[in-house]
């Protein structure tokens, strides 16, 4: 019989009502990769687009794709890691547990210094933070970035990296105190995006009526057609997420009318196909860390246990900066 586990499990596509805290057979390392004694998983928008059917799943499965932890066995053919290494990783299914496998070569060493949970927290969202200012469009000194969200998971990240690249960020939050945040973050201009403000004409107005090099949105529904309307001639809109829901299909020639715009819809798994890619995105990261130009928070931390109620937090617009469950 295999070895037994804590997990959480999406038992069908459905609201945070469906995940179940409980028992599960506990994977074994296979080629190529790593048995992890997981300390701290990252939650993510993807894991909730996973769980609801939003992304085609099989179910139950086991929820979560990002954690750090302790590696428990190493699986035939790897050489440079030993139980007891400490590591990190952005795409490891079933991370929601007690123990998971992770491909060898797509994990990052974690230094002593750095706890599980601030671990947890950088891999998927710093990544992509990372290869939206850098790769999906290359932000240069004084251009400006819309960011909305500004004061979640990746909206803060993104805001520093802008900052650190030399741009200026004007971002989109909810309430005063996730201003506040995204204030603290480097944004030079935050404004509340509620309802009856509209969102483009405010945008344009604090551009001079230019409107933004970029604009990164990964809120999704509720803020493309702002987006696209606050996007500069010849500018990019890069579509990154749905927090509030999918994008419907919409007329290309839009991109056209507004100014021969450059749309973009990309995904962190094409920005980190190889070892190499991921070591590159990840240095920068961890430069700024230790050089003092990149901070991040764990705005929340939640028991394993209790990951439905982190799934509401996340999607009841109740967090800020990351979501981290503890076994
Ligand atoms: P966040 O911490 O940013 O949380 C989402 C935020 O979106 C909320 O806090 C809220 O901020 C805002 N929001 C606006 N409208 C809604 C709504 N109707 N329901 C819920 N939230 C809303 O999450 P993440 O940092 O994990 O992810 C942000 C986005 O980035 C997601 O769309 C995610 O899918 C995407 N993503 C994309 C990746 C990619 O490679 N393409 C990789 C990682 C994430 P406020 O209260 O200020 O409005």
């Amino acid at each position: 019989m295999a070895e037994q586990m804590k997990a959480v499990r999406a038992m069908s596509a459905g609201g945070p009502e469906v995940l179940e805290y409980g028992t599960a057979d506990a994977p074994a390392a296979g080629p190529g990769e790593l048995l992890v004694d997981v300390r701290a998983a990252g939650v993510n928008f993807i894991d909730t687009y996973r769980r609801s059917g939003v992304y085609p799943m099989d179910y139950p499965h086991i929820v979560g794709v990002e954690g750090a932890g302790v590696v428990a066995e190493v699986g035939a053919g790897v050489t440079d890691f030993s139980p007891g290494d400490r590591v990190a990783w952005h795409d490891a299914p079933g991370s929601y547990a007690t123990r998971v496998a992770v491909a060898a070569d797509m994990v990052m060493r974690v230094p002593e210094g750095v706890d599980f949970e601030a671990a947890a927290a950088l891999p998927l969202q710093g990544l992509t933070a990372q290869y939206l200012a850098t790769g999906s469009h290359r932000v240069e000194a004084g251009q400006t970035a819309l960011v909305h969200a500004a004061a979640g998971g990746v909206g803060l990240l993104l805001t520093q990296i802008v900052k650190h690249l030399g741009g200026r960020v004007i971002g989109t939050v909810s309430t005063e105190e996730k201003a506040e945040l995204a204030r603290a973050a480097g944004a030079d201009e935050v404004f509340l995006y509620g309802d009856g403000v509209d969102v483009a004409q405010t945008v344009l107005d604090l551009t001079g009526g230019r409107g933004v090099d970029v604009a990164y949105d990964g809120v999704g529904r509720d803020t493309f057609d702002a987006s696209l309307k606050a996007t500069a001639v010849r500018g990019s809109l890069v579509l990154f997420g749905g927090a509030s829901g999918q994008v419907p299909p919409f007329d290309i020639q839009r991109l056209n009318s507004g100014g021969g715009l450059f749309l973009s819809r990309p995904s962190l798994q094409w920005f980190v196909r190889t070892p190499e890619e991921l070591r590159e995105r990840s240095s920068m990261l961890f430069d700024g860390l230790e050089t003092g130009w990149l901070d991040f928070r764990v705005g929340q931390t939640f028991p394993l246990a209790d990951a439905a109620e982190a799934h509401r937090a996340l999607e009841g617009r109740r967090t800020t900066g990351k979501v981290v469950l503890v076994p």
